[in-house]
Protein backbone atom coordinates (compact mmCIF):
# COMPACT_ATOMS: atom_id res chain seq x y z
CA UNK A 1 0.00 0.00 0.00
CA UNK A 2 1.30 3.57 -0.60
CA UNK A 3 2.22 5.61 2.17
CA UNK A 4 3.92 9.20 2.30
CA UNK A 5 6.99 7.14 2.51
CA UNK A 6 6.56 5.07 -0.18
CA UNK A 7 6.81 6.95 -3.53
CA UNK A 8 3.91 5.03 -5.76
CA UNK A 9 3.85 4.51 -9.21
CA UNK A 10 3.08 6.92 -11.41
CA UNK A 11 1.10 6.21 -14.63
CA UNK A 12 0.98 9.00 -17.61
CA UNK A 13 -1.90 8.15 -20.79
CA UNK A 14 -2.24 9.91 -24.07
CA UNK A 15 -5.45 8.50 -25.15
CA UNK A 16 -6.09 7.63 -28.87
CA UNK A 17 -8.68 10.39 -28.93
CA UNK A 18 -8.98 10.47 -33.21
CA UNK A 19 -8.59 14.67 -33.81
CA UNK A 20 -8.14 15.70 -29.62
CA UNK A 21 -6.66 15.83 -26.99
CA UNK A 22 -6.83 14.26 -23.59
CA UNK A 23 -4.37 13.11 -21.56
CA UNK A 24 -4.64 11.90 -17.44
CA UNK A 25 -1.66 11.80 -14.90
CA UNK A 26 -2.26 9.28 -12.45
CA UNK A 27 -0.91 8.50 -9.02
CA UNK A 28 -2.23 6.98 -5.90
CA UNK A 29 -5.87 7.51 -6.24
CA UNK A 30 -5.73 10.74 -7.94
CA UNK A 31 -5.95 11.58 -11.46
CA UNK A 32 -5.56 14.75 -13.23
CA UNK A 33 -7.07 14.76 -16.75
CA UNK A 34 -5.42 17.25 -19.13
CA UNK A 35 -8.28 17.99 -21.74
CA UNK A 36 -11.43 15.33 -22.28
CA UNK A 37 -11.53 14.73 -26.21
CA UNK A 38 -14.06 16.03 -29.05
CA UNK A 39 -16.90 14.70 -28.58
CA UNK A 40 -19.27 13.54 -25.91
CA UNK A 41 -18.78 10.11 -26.42
CA UNK A 42 -18.89 8.92 -29.33
CA UNK A 43 -15.97 6.40 -30.96
CA UNK A 44 -14.57 6.71 -34.49
CA UNK A 45 -12.95 4.11 -36.88
CA UNK A 46 -10.20 4.81 -38.73
CA UNK A 47 -9.11 4.17 -42.42
CA UNK A 48 -6.49 1.59 -40.55
CA UNK A 49 -9.17 0.13 -38.72
CA UNK A 50 -8.41 1.54 -35.15
CA UNK A 51 -10.97 2.57 -33.03
CA UNK A 52 -10.65 5.93 -31.12
CA UNK A 53 -11.38 6.25 -27.02
CA UNK A 54 -14.35 8.13 -26.32
CA UNK A 55 -15.06 10.20 -23.02
CA UNK A 56 -17.57 7.61 -22.05
CA UNK A 57 -14.29 4.84 -22.11
CA UNK A 58 -12.12 7.39 -20.05
CA UNK A 59 -14.96 7.93 -17.74
CA UNK A 60 -14.82 4.26 -16.74
CA UNK A 61 -10.58 4.33 -16.38
CA UNK A 62 -10.90 7.50 -14.14
CA UNK A 63 -14.46 7.07 -12.52
CA UNK A 64 -13.15 5.00 -9.64
CA UNK A 65 -10.27 7.53 -8.42
CA UNK A 66 -10.79 9.37 -5.06
CA UNK A 67 -9.10 13.03 -6.40
CA UNK A 68 -9.77 13.75 -9.77
CA UNK A 69 -8.45 17.41 -11.25
CA UNK A 70 -9.43 18.65 -14.42
CA UNK A 71 -7.47 21.05 -16.58
CA UNK A 72 -8.85 22.88 -19.74
CA UNK A 73 -5.63 24.16 -21.63
CA UNK A 74 -7.98 26.00 -24.13
CA UNK A 75 -11.78 26.38 -25.47
CA UNK A 76 -12.00 24.86 -28.36
CA UNK A 77 -14.26 21.81 -28.78
CA UNK A 78 -11.47 19.10 -29.76
CA UNK A 79 -9.97 19.82 -25.65
CA UNK A 80 -13.17 20.93 -23.93
CA UNK A 81 -16.45 19.34 -25.14
CA UNK A 82 -15.66 15.73 -23.95
CA UNK A 83 -15.04 17.64 -20.87
CA UNK A 84 -18.89 18.03 -20.42
CA UNK A 85 -19.73 14.60 -20.31
CA UNK A 86 -17.17 13.66 -17.69
CA UNK A 87 -18.31 16.43 -15.66
CA UNK A 88 -21.48 14.68 -15.84
CA UNK A 89 -20.61 11.29 -14.56
CA UNK A 90 -17.68 11.62 -12.44
CA UNK A 91 -17.24 13.87 -8.90
CA UNK A 92 -14.51 16.36 -10.19
CA UNK A 93 -12.51 18.00 -7.18
CA UNK A 94 -11.02 20.83 -9.00
CA UNK A 95 -11.73 21.92 -12.77
CA UNK A 96 -8.11 24.48 -13.80
CA UNK A 97 -9.60 26.56 -16.97
CA UNK A 98 -7.91 29.76 -18.43
CA UNK A 99 -9.29 33.25 -17.86
CA UNK A 100 -12.14 33.51 -19.74
CA UNK A 101 -11.05 37.46 -20.27
CA UNK A 102 -7.97 36.69 -22.23
CA UNK A 103 -10.29 35.78 -25.23
CA UNK A 104 -12.50 37.76 -27.41
CA UNK A 105 -15.04 34.73 -27.18
CA UNK A 106 -15.47 31.10 -26.15
CA UNK A 107 -16.74 28.04 -28.16
CA UNK A 108 -20.31 26.96 -27.30
CA UNK A 109 -19.22 23.79 -26.31
CA UNK A 110 -16.77 25.71 -23.96
CA UNK A 111 -19.43 27.61 -22.60
CA UNK A 112 -22.00 24.60 -21.95
CA UNK A 113 -19.04 22.33 -20.20
CA UNK A 114 -18.47 25.83 -17.86
CA UNK A 115 -22.65 25.69 -17.46
CA UNK A 116 -22.39 22.15 -16.62
CA UNK A 117 -19.12 22.15 -14.08
CA UNK A 118 -20.99 25.59 -12.56
CA UNK A 119 -24.19 23.12 -12.05
CA UNK A 120 -22.38 20.08 -11.01
CA UNK A 121 -20.61 22.84 -7.80
CA UNK A 122 -17.34 21.81 -9.43
CA UNK A 123 -14.93 24.40 -8.06
CA UNK A 124 -13.49 25.78 -11.15
CA UNK A 125 -10.20 27.56 -11.05
CA UNK A 126 -9.25 30.21 -13.15
CA UNK A 127 -5.52 30.19 -13.68
CA UNK A 128 -4.15 33.74 -13.81
CA UNK A 129 -1.28 32.91 -12.56
CA UNK A 130 1.51 30.58 -12.23
CA UNK A 131 0.08 27.63 -10.16
CA UNK A 132 1.48 24.38 -8.98
CA UNK A 133 -0.51 21.49 -7.46
CA UNK A 134 1.11 18.79 -5.79
CA UNK A 135 -0.40 15.42 -6.23
CA UNK A 136 0.18 11.91 -4.79
CA UNK A 137 2.41 12.02 -2.36
CA UNK A 138 4.00 15.59 -3.04
CA UNK A 139 6.01 13.63 -5.58
CA UNK A 140 4.33 15.68 -8.99
CA UNK A 141 4.32 18.68 -9.24
CA UNK A 142 1.65 20.06 -12.18
CA UNK A 143 2.99 23.37 -12.96
CA UNK A 144 1.30 26.15 -15.30
CA UNK A 145 3.85 27.96 -17.26
CA UNK A 146 2.13 30.35 -19.50
CA UNK A 147 -0.92 32.16 -17.78
CA UNK A 148 1.68 34.49 -15.32
CA UNK A 149 2.88 35.97 -18.47
CA UNK A 150 -0.47 37.08 -20.11
CA UNK A 151 -1.07 39.41 -17.35
CA UNK A 152 1.57 41.14 -18.67
CA UNK A 153 0.99 41.27 -22.33
CA UNK A 154 -1.14 43.68 -24.34
CA UNK A 155 -4.70 42.05 -25.07
CA UNK A 156 -5.47 40.66 -28.90
CA UNK A 157 -2.43 38.99 -28.94
CA UNK A 158 -3.90 35.67 -28.14
CA UNK A 159 -5.24 33.48 -30.25
CA UNK A 160 -8.26 30.90 -29.32
CA UNK A 161 -5.34 28.23 -29.57
CA UNK A 162 -3.57 29.65 -26.49
CA UNK A 163 -3.97 29.20 -22.80
CA UNK A 164 -2.41 26.97 -20.02
CA UNK A 165 0.92 24.71 -20.72
CA UNK A 166 0.61 22.25 -18.23
CA UNK A 167 3.84 20.98 -17.21
CA UNK A 168 4.14 17.52 -15.33
CA UNK A 169 7.14 16.95 -13.06
CA UNK A 170 7.94 14.02 -11.03
CA UNK A 171 9.63 15.79 -7.53
CA UNK A 172 11.57 13.30 -5.98
CA UNK A 173 13.64 15.28 -3.49
CA UNK A 174 16.01 12.44 -3.95
CA UNK A 175 18.91 11.10 -5.52
CA UNK A 176 16.68 9.82 -8.25
CA UNK A 177 16.24 11.01 -11.58
CA UNK A 178 13.27 13.40 -12.67
CA UNK A 179 11.05 13.06 -15.23
CA UNK A 180 9.20 16.06 -16.79
CA UNK A 181 6.54 15.97 -19.98
CA UNK A 182 4.89 19.54 -21.15
CA UNK A 183 1.62 19.91 -22.42
CA UNK A 184 0.94 22.78 -24.78
CA UNK A 185 -2.06 22.51 -26.18
CA UNK A 186 -2.78 24.24 -29.29
CA UNK A 187 0.36 26.90 -28.49
CA UNK A 188 0.94 29.54 -30.98
CA UNK A 189 4.34 30.39 -32.17
CA UNK A 190 3.72 33.50 -30.99
CA UNK A 191 3.32 32.88 -27.09
CA UNK A 192 5.88 29.78 -28.05
CA UNK A 193 8.30 32.43 -28.71
CA UNK A 194 7.21 34.32 -25.36
CA UNK A 195 7.98 31.02 -23.95
CA UNK A 196 11.47 30.66 -24.69
CA UNK A 197 12.58 33.98 -24.15
CA UNK A 198 10.76 34.28 -20.24
CA UNK A 199 10.87 30.78 -18.95
CA UNK A 200 13.58 29.19 -20.95
CA UNK A 201 14.64 26.87 -18.33
CA UNK A 202 11.38 25.64 -17.55
CA UNK A 203 11.39 24.39 -21.22
CA UNK A 204 13.86 21.38 -20.70
CA UNK A 205 11.74 18.36 -20.74
CA UNK A 206 11.84 14.37 -21.37
CA UNK A 207 8.54 14.54 -22.69
CA UNK A 208 6.61 17.02 -25.00
CA UNK A 209 3.32 16.93 -26.46
CA UNK A 210 3.59 18.50 -29.91
CA UNK A 211 1.62 21.35 -30.31
CA UNK A 212 -1.76 21.73 -32.20
CA UNK A 213 -1.36 17.89 -33.00
CA UNK A 214 1.48 18.36 -35.34
CA UNK A 215 0.15 21.37 -37.46
CA UNK A 216 2.31 23.20 -39.94
CA UNK A 217 1.73 26.40 -37.90
CA UNK A 218 2.91 25.66 -34.59
CA UNK A 219 6.53 24.48 -34.39
CA UNK A 220 8.23 27.85 -35.65
CA UNK A 221 9.47 26.42 -39.07
CA UNK A 222 10.66 29.13 -41.27
CA UNK A 223 10.88 28.53 -44.76
CA UNK A 224 11.16 31.72 -45.90
CA UNK A 225 15.26 31.52 -46.00
CA UNK A 226 15.33 28.28 -47.85
CA UNK A 227 17.12 28.96 -51.25
CA UNK A 228 15.39 29.24 -54.31
CA UNK A 229 17.35 26.28 -55.78
CA UNK A 230 16.44 24.31 -52.72
CA UNK A 231 12.56 24.66 -53.28
CA UNK A 232 12.90 24.32 -57.15
CA UNK A 233 14.77 21.03 -56.41
CA UNK A 234 11.33 19.59 -55.12
CA UNK A 235 9.07 21.43 -57.42
CA UNK A 236 8.48 24.59 -55.68
CA UNK A 237 8.26 28.13 -57.34
CA UNK A 238 9.42 30.48 -55.42
CA UNK A 239 7.17 32.77 -57.29
CA UNK A 240 4.18 31.52 -56.86
CA UNK A 241 1.46 33.29 -54.50
CA UNK A 242 0.10 31.32 -51.53
CA UNK A 243 1.12 29.66 -48.45
CA UNK A 244 4.40 28.86 -48.73
CA UNK A 245 4.18 25.81 -45.97
CA UNK A 246 1.68 24.39 -47.69
CA UNK A 247 3.44 24.11 -50.97
CA UNK A 248 6.39 22.78 -50.38
CA UNK A 249 4.85 20.07 -48.01
CA UNK A 250 2.40 19.10 -51.11
CA UNK A 251 5.58 19.24 -52.97
CA UNK A 252 7.61 16.73 -50.41
CA UNK A 253 6.65 13.35 -52.14
CA UNK A 254 10.36 11.06 -50.84
CA UNK A 255 12.28 10.76 -47.88
CA UNK A 256 14.76 11.93 -50.85
CA UNK A 257 12.77 15.49 -50.89
CA UNK A 258 13.44 15.54 -46.88
CA UNK A 259 16.59 15.22 -47.29
CA UNK A 260 16.94 17.97 -49.81
CA UNK A 261 15.24 20.40 -47.07
CA UNK A 262 17.11 19.19 -44.02
CA UNK A 263 18.99 22.22 -43.48
CA UNK A 264 16.09 24.88 -43.74
CA UNK A 265 13.71 22.77 -41.51
CA UNK A 266 14.46 23.09 -38.23
CA UNK A 267 12.20 24.43 -34.79
CA UNK A 268 13.83 26.60 -32.46
CA UNK A 269 10.73 25.80 -30.21
CA UNK A 270 11.80 22.15 -30.56
CA UNK A 271 15.28 22.17 -30.12
CA UNK A 272 14.95 24.28 -26.93
CA UNK A 273 12.71 21.52 -25.58
CA UNK A 274 15.05 18.71 -26.63
CA UNK A 275 12.65 15.90 -25.53
CA UNK A 276 13.60 12.08 -25.71
CA UNK A 277 9.72 11.61 -26.93
CA UNK A 278 7.24 13.26 -28.42
CA UNK A 279 3.73 12.31 -28.55
CA UNK A 280 0.98 13.29 -31.50
CA UNK A 281 -2.46 13.47 -30.41
CA UNK A 282 -4.51 13.75 -33.85
CA UNK A 283 -6.32 11.78 -36.43
CA UNK A 284 -4.49 12.48 -40.11
CA UNK A 285 -8.14 11.11 -41.96
CA UNK A 286 -9.53 14.20 -40.39
CA UNK A 287 -10.35 17.42 -42.47
CA UNK A 288 -7.06 19.17 -40.76
CA UNK A 289 -4.59 16.42 -41.98
CA UNK A 290 -2.91 16.25 -38.66
CA UNK A 291 0.31 15.86 -38.44
CA UNK A 292 1.29 18.21 -41.13
CA UNK A 293 4.29 16.19 -43.26
CA UNK A 294 6.46 18.89 -43.02
CA UNK A 295 6.25 18.96 -39.12
CA UNK A 296 7.51 15.54 -39.47
CA UNK A 297 10.00 16.27 -42.05
CA UNK A 298 11.13 18.92 -39.55
CA UNK A 299 11.42 16.48 -36.46
CA UNK A 300 13.07 14.14 -38.91
CA UNK A 301 15.62 17.43 -40.13
CA UNK A 302 16.20 18.11 -36.42
CA UNK A 303 18.97 17.82 -34.26
CA UNK A 304 17.08 16.02 -31.87
CA UNK A 305 16.14 12.27 -32.16
CA UNK A 306 13.00 11.60 -30.40
CA UNK A 307 11.04 8.36 -29.97
CA UNK A 308 7.89 9.46 -31.68
CA UNK A 309 4.60 8.44 -31.03
CA UNK A 310 1.38 8.84 -32.41
CA UNK A 311 -2.21 8.05 -31.03
CA UNK A 312 -3.19 7.23 -34.37
CA UNK A 313 -0.89 4.47 -35.02
CA UNK A 314 0.15 3.77 -31.51
CA UNK A 315 -3.67 3.91 -29.91
CA UNK A 316 -2.98 5.13 -26.52
CA UNK A 317 0.62 5.64 -25.23
CA UNK A 318 1.06 5.15 -21.40
CA UNK A 319 4.22 6.23 -19.58
CA UNK A 320 5.11 4.10 -16.44
CA UNK A 321 7.48 5.82 -14.41
CA UNK A 322 8.87 4.70 -10.86
CA UNK A 323 9.62 5.92 -7.81
CA UNK A 324 13.39 5.75 -9.45
CA UNK A 325 12.62 7.85 -12.20
CA UNK A 326 13.18 5.87 -14.72
CA UNK A 327 10.33 4.96 -17.34
CA UNK A 328 8.70 2.74 -20.02
CA UNK A 329 6.31 3.49 -22.26
CA UNK A 330 4.04 0.89 -23.84
CA UNK A 331 1.36 1.80 -26.58
CA UNK A 332 -1.91 -0.09 -27.64
CA UNK A 333 -0.34 -1.33 -30.74
CA UNK A 334 3.30 -2.43 -30.28
CA UNK A 335 4.10 -3.51 -33.59
CA UNK A 336 4.80 0.03 -34.73
CA UNK A 337 8.34 1.28 -34.69
CA UNK A 338 8.65 4.73 -32.87
CA UNK A 339 11.68 6.60 -34.55
CA UNK A 340 11.00 10.28 -36.61
CA UNK A 341 11.70 8.27 -39.96
CA UNK A 342 9.53 5.29 -39.25
CA UNK A 343 6.70 8.09 -38.84
CA UNK A 344 7.55 10.10 -41.62
CA UNK A 345 8.16 7.06 -44.02
CA UNK A 346 4.44 6.02 -42.42
CA UNK A 347 3.18 9.72 -43.86
CA UNK A 348 5.04 9.41 -47.29
CA UNK A 349 2.94 6.71 -48.70
ZN1 LIG B 1 -6.75 21.14 -30.87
Amino acid sequence: MSSAATPSKIEITHYNVGQGDAHSITVDNTTVLIDGDRKAGKQIRSKSGRITKSSKQIQREIAGQTTLIFIATHYDMDHIAGLDRLLKHVNVDKFYVPHEEYYNDITASAAATLQTADKQGVSKKKVTNTTTCHIGTRQIDVDFLFPELMLGLPTGLLTKNDGIVTKFSTNSNSSGKDVSILFPGDLSVYIQNVLTREQKQELSVDGLVLPHHGSRQNLGINCTEIPSDVLDSIGVNRTENGDLKRQIEEAIDSMGDVKKLKDWLQSDFLELIDPDEVVISARPTHNYNHPHLLTLAALHSSEITPNVYCTYRDGDITWNIDPSGSYSIETQDSRMKHGTKHVLNDALK
